[in-house]
């Protein structure tokens, strides 16, 4: 088998199909997005993930909010082909053979993108190790490391065995992936008849790899004790490298890949920026992300689109032209949204939610940094707002990771505060926010919150979301919105750019920018709050897509 595709995008976890539980948030929605927009404009690439054969884990809440996890069973040959591929890795001195299955994308002339899931869970493999690609980020640090050798190490091997043998460009997503780079040096030294590595060596590794980094936060980058790594790995000679494998006694899968690649990027501006600073002995750009245009607009927009904007779908830019979209018709495509929202919140939490009342949503993953709670920071003003200026009611949607207790207790808060305003404002938290959630939930409500502690939103897609689906954000100044927010354009800003975010002052200015602008604008200016909707469309849809970002990273990452 002859295959041409010239770039290899690994990623620990990819979205492609509401169906499949292989991600657990905006990475991996992003990575889906990505491999999708590259089937679009006929990029030649080739993608690697794991199966995550149990998923990441299905969310059930109690009523108090206590967040229980069940592994989630779905179906691998409903969605995806078996290969005749087979690979192995090493993994403390034992052989763990690889399979892969298949997924294609396929672009509107018939472009196939695919994507290859690594699965282990072979006969010819001993029982623990058919379980190494079941969990999604689950078990410890030696079942992750274990994961990142068959994702980096596995998956090189892999599309060998697939037959791509001519392959320009390795996309490490994350540091999950960065061990593909120890598997390009074996296949060098081989090449080269050596057995330890040099400084050429590491040379031409970098020529073929590009590293995207997800997180400004140093804490949240993937390390491992070196003496781990040497039990799992073997003690590979580029161990002793410290300018390519060994960071102070732990082997760090960033300054792997920050080490190992000739581009890195953070995936907006002021990551870039905040990223630079951190890590100032490396060069490090930004590619701001995206969201596929067509996947995350909702029906009743696709229909709209459809009636008035040429093209829209195989040109994402061409939304510019949403600023002629009529404002009756926006809002009945939007009232459609919200309707169906309402009443699946309804069906699903006997909320009894009002379809006419101002809808806030909020869902991510209960991390703490995002502050799922900082609306309720002071709920006697929240309540004086809705009282006065007109009803507000919020919705809620989001995971934390298993081990997370601060994520947990998150939950939990927003549980307390909608008990506590249960006679005033109503609240909903709906549970296993996912892809199929998210497409109802973001495009329903009417105003897409966002309250994150800056610096540490890298980017943030949801918003990007909501902007193709006529939704406001009303958001922190971090990540992308520092790009996309006008005020009173686009959306709002909460707090200022920069300076000290502490958690009463963004509260303050998020109850603010409640009180004077939202909540007037959306009950007694609506046709003002429509011409937002409508900036939303054209500003901001019609960028923050990955049809933009794909072109930037064929520009700037992956040209030769
Ligand atoms: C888009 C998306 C995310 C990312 O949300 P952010 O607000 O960017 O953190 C997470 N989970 C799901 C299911 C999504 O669709």
């Amino acid at each position: 088998m002859q295959n041409q595709s010239t770039i290899a995008y690994f990623s620990m976890e990819i979205a492609l199909d509401t169906g499949m539980p292989t991600y657990s948030g905006g990475l991996g929605v992003l990575a889906g997005d990505t491999v999708h927009s590259a089937a679009d404009l006929e990029v030649p690439m080739v993608a690697v993930t794991l199966l995550s054969r149990k998923g990441y884990f299905y969310q059930r809440l109690d009523s108090a909010g206590r967040q229980m996890e069940e592994p989630v069973a779905w179906v691998v040959d409903d969605y995806l082909h078996e290969t005749d591929g087979r690979a192995s890795v090493t993994l403390e001195g034992r052989t763990v053979l690889l399979r892969a299955w298949k997924f294609t994308f396929e672009g509107p002339k018939g472009h196939v993108v695919p994507v290859f899931l690594l699965d282990t869970d072979l006969p010819q493999n001993a029982p623990s190790d058919r379980a190494l690609t079941d969990l999604l980020y689950g078990g410890d640090e030696r079942y992750r490391l274990s994961q990142e050798v068959i994702l980096g190490i596995g998956g090189v091997r892999m599309l060998r065995a697939l037959g791509y043998n001519d392959i320009q460009r390795f996309h490490m997503n994350e540091g999950h992936a960065s061990l593909l780079t120890l598997e390009l040096l074996n296949e060098r030294l081989q090449q080269q008849g050596h057995a330890t590595p040099n400084e050429a060596d590491i040379q031409a590794i970098r020529e073929q790899c590009v590293f995207t980094t997800h997180t400004p936060v140093e804490a949240g980058h993937d390390k491992f004790p070196m003496s781990l790594a040497r039990r799992i790995v073997g003690d590979h000679p580029a161990f002793a490298m410290e300018s390519a494998f060994c960071c102070h006694g732990a082997l760090n899968m960033t300054y792997v890949g920050f080490n190992l690649s000739h581009y890195i990027n953070g995936v907006a501006g002021r990551h870039g920026e905040v990223a630079q600073e951190t890590f100032p002995s490396y060069v490090i750009d930004a590619i701001t992300n995206g969201v596929h245009a067509e996947t995350w607009t909702s029906e009743p927009f696709q229909r709209l689109f459809d009636r008035h904007i040429r093209g829209w779908r195989k040109d994402a830019f061409s939304l510019r032209y949403a600023l002629s979209l009529p404002s009756e018709e926006i809002w009945e495509a939007h009232s459609e949204n919200k309707r169906r929202l309402i009443q699946e919140v309804n069906r699903d939490t006997n909320s009894g939610m009002d379809k006419d009342f101002l809808t806030l949503g909020f869902a991510r993953r209960a991390a703490t940094y995002k502050r799922a709670d900082l609306l309720f920071h002071n709920l006697d003003r929240l309540k004086k707002i809705a009282l006065e200026r007109g009803p507000i009611q919020v919705v809620y949607a989001g995971k934390a990771h298993p081990t997370d207790q601060g994520g947990k207790d998150l939950i939990a808060h927003v549980f307390q505060a909608k008990e506590a305003l249960k006679d005033t404002i109503k609240v909903a938290y709906l549970q296993n926010y996912d892809m199929e959630l998210a497409k109802l939930l973001i495009p329903g409500v009417d105003v897409w919150l966002n309250t994150p502690e800056p610096p540490r939103e890298a980017s943030g897609t949801s918003g990007m979301k909501a902007a193709l689906n006529g939704v406001p954000s009303l958001s922190v100044l971090d990540g992308w919105w520092l790009e996309g927010c006008i005020e009173g354009v686009t959306g709002w800003a909460v707090g200022g750019d920069g300076g000290n975010h502490d958690r009463d002052k963004d509260a303050a200015s998020l109850y603010d920018k409640l009180e004077q602008a939202v909540v007037p604008i959306f009950y007694v200016d609506r046709s003002r709050f429509v011409d937002i909707m409508r900036h939303c469309i054209s500003l901001n849809g019609s960028f923050f897509h990955t049809q933009r970002m794909v072109h930037e990273y064929v520009a700037k990452a992956y040209s030769l």
